[in-house]
């Protein structure tokens, strides 16, 4: 799609003001805007208090193209050295289809959750039980067992 500057509602004002980005719900498909729910866990303002909320903020991640956080956020022993991100990829939103234990008093967790993403094939989801622990009491991503369905 070619964007002509200007084509679109000439002479409307802009309705894009200061801090419009952090009125935005959530990538992670909280009702919360990003600025109150994924955004200070990646930013490291927060903890993640429960093994979902990493998972979330993971997706967050993923959406917003912050590679630090995802690596941060995953376990030493099992993070990819050269974590590439897919730019081609747009993720398009997150569905948690359930979990066992990853509570703020676990020591273990696992989320189930169904990720839909277009990517240079067109649209396609990823279904994944992700397991998580926990180092130095944060959360972390160990790794998933990507279930069937997934394109
Ligand atoms: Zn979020």
């Amino acid at each position: 799609m070619t964007v002509v500057p200007g084509a679109a509602g000439a002479g409307r004002r802009s309705t894009v003001r200061p801090g419009h980005a952090r009125r935005v719900n959530c990538p992670c498909g909280s009702i919360r805007p990003l600025g109150e729910c994924c955004g200070p866990v990646i930013a490291g303002e927060r903890p993640a208090l429960t093994a979902t909320d990493l998972m979330r903020s993971r997706y967050t991640a993923y959406a917003t193209g912050e590679r630090d956080h995802l690596v941060r956020s995953w376990s030493p022993v099992t993070c990819p050295v050269d974590l590439k991100l897919d730019p081609s990829l747009r993720w398009m939103g997150l569905e948690i289809v359930g979990s066992e234990r990853g509570g703020a008093l676990d020591a273990d967790g696992v989320v189930e959750f169904v990720a839909r993403f277009v990517g240079a094939d067109g649209p396609g989801e990823l279904r994944e039980r992700s397991r998580f622990g926990r180092v130095d009491g944060r959360w972390v991503y160990l790794d998933g067992e990507v279930g069937p369905g997934s394109v």
